[in-house]
């Protein structure tokens, strides 16, 4: 990793390098060749100022003949400069300059117009870059090793931070490597002496980690739980297929028992193994539900009805029924109504009032299922929604159930979007109110 961070240093500095050695060749070439300009400017001005057209003939010897010299260093640069009159194709010469022997002939050409006694010339003069060419490369040299010298270092010094800045990852990885379900508990990536973003990533991956281990935790718990609650009944069965065995085929009795202790713990078992897979399966976000709109109060009629039927014992209260529009999955929100109306048979006694109503109110859904039977303690109500639970008392009332139905009737509601209140009081008796809100668009 830190040697794929220094390659990338280097390309880095090579690029930016060559674009350094370029930028300069070309602002160090422009300002010889801005010095040349100038004096071919001087030339243009002093033979114009001389005004001798004698000077200017084209075929005489003398030419346009004109020594140029660095102002500088006084070196004599090029003896002649070419000219041609307007109006004609060809340029003369005089004595040329000899580039043949110069190793790099960079020469640039440059045409200007001038005047004299009202006659217009055009010169050519040749500026002879090739000095200035070599005392580039000269230069470039001396820069390129200096250069070379700073990016050793600094690629050196960045290696050795660079391996530094990524140990944490290096111990990171090692951490994560090292992490499995039996560890995950002990195992965090160590923030120590991390700095900045490193820091950060570790902390969230951290409370990723935390988020897993909880839920990994509650998972195992369920599973746990669910294995509890099935090994109860299939003991059950396992009792009387053993009493079965011995005394069935002579004891009607028995048998008879038998039976229906049998199919009342299949039943029991059917039904404990069909909430806990619709509560594995789903959750709030992954519950699939078909909405549409549809009218509340024949539902909660129809249920009250079936109640009445299976509950003859209970008195059963429906004293406010009002049509009420909800968009919500129907099948699914009177499994969940029916688990309510169901604990209110279950947690009452023969005589005690059930009371299911059906209310519009500020255009959302509420429906009260309110028993007067054994109700529930405060500690009751903090938890009764939580998988597997039931109270105390209910248990020791050896009351059938698996302390699921709540768990999922919420699920329900609030994959609508609803809410459950709840008012209990100890041995008086349960309201729950279930509120399915006005579908919001
Ligand atoms: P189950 O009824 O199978 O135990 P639930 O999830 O439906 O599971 O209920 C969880 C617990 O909440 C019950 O065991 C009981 O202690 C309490 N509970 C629910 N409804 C009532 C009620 N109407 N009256 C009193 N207690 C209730």
């Amino acid at each position: 990793m830190a040697f794929r961070i220094s390659m990338a240093y280097l390309k880095l500095f090579v690029t930016h390098g060559v674009l350094l050695m370029f930028g300069f060749f070309l602002i160090f070439m422009s300002s010889e060749k801005d010095a040349y300009e100038k004096m071919s400017e001087d030339i243009i001005k002093s033979v114009e100022a001389r005004g001798d057209e004698n000077l200017l003939n084209p075929y005489s010897t003398q030419g346009f003949s004109m020594r140029i010299q660095n102002k500088v260093s006084m070196e004599k640069i090029y003896d002649d400069i070419a000219y041609k009159p307007r109006g004609t194709t060809e340029f003369f010469y005089g004595i040329h300059m000899d580039l043949t022997n110069a190793r790099y002939a960079i020469v640039i050409n440059d045409d200007r117009n001038f005047s004299v006694r009202n006659k217009d010339y055009v010169g050519r003069f040749q500026y002879n870059l090739t000095d200035s060419y070599e005392r580039f490369i000269a230069i470039a040299w001396k820069l390129l090793l200096l250069y070379l010298v700073i990016v050793a270092s600094i690629i050196r010094k960045g290696k050795r931070s660079d391996i530094k800045l990524l140990e944490p990852i290096r111990v990171m990885s090692a951490t994560a490597n090292r992490l499995t379900v039996n560890n995950l508990h002990s195992e965090r990536l160590n923030v120590e002496g991390t700095k900045n973003e490193l820091k950060d990533l570790a902390n969230v991956i951290n409370a990723m980690l935390d988020r897993i281990e909880t839920s990994y935790e509650s998972q195992k718990q369920f599973v746990s739980d669910a294995s509890h609650e099935l090994r109860t009944p299939i003991a059950v069965i396992q009792g009387y297929i053993n009493m079965l065995n011995r005394w069935g085929s002579t004891n009607e009795e028995v048998l008879q028992e038998s039976i229906e202790a049998i199919q009342n713990e299949a039943r029991s078992m059917q039904d404990l193994v069909e909430k806990l897979l619709f509560l594995s399966r789903h959750d709030k976000k992954t519950l699939k539900l078909t909405k549409k709109r549809f009218n509340m109060r024949p539902l909660v009629e129809d249920m009250v009805r079936e109640t009445k039927l299976v509950a003859g014992n209970r008195i059963i209260n429906n004293p406010i029924m009002e049509d009420v529009i909800v968009y919500g999955d129907k099948q699914a929100l009177k499994q969940a109504i029916r688990i309510f109306i169901d604990n209110a048979v279950k947690y009452s006694k023969d005589g005690d009032e059930i009371t299911i109503k059906c209310q519009k109110m500020n255009d959302d859904c509420v429906i009260t299922v309110s028993d007067t039977g054994i109700g529930m303690t405060k500690k009751d109500i903090d938890h009764i929604f939580n998988r597997f639970y039931r109270s105390d008392h209910v248990r020791n009332q050896n009351i059938s159930g698996h302390g699921l139905g709540l768990s999922l009737a919420k699920l329900i509601i609030l994959a609508h979007t609803g809410k459950i209140k709840i008012h209990s009081q100890f041995k008086k008796g349960s309201s729950f109110i279930i509120t399915i809100p006005k579908r919001k668009f």
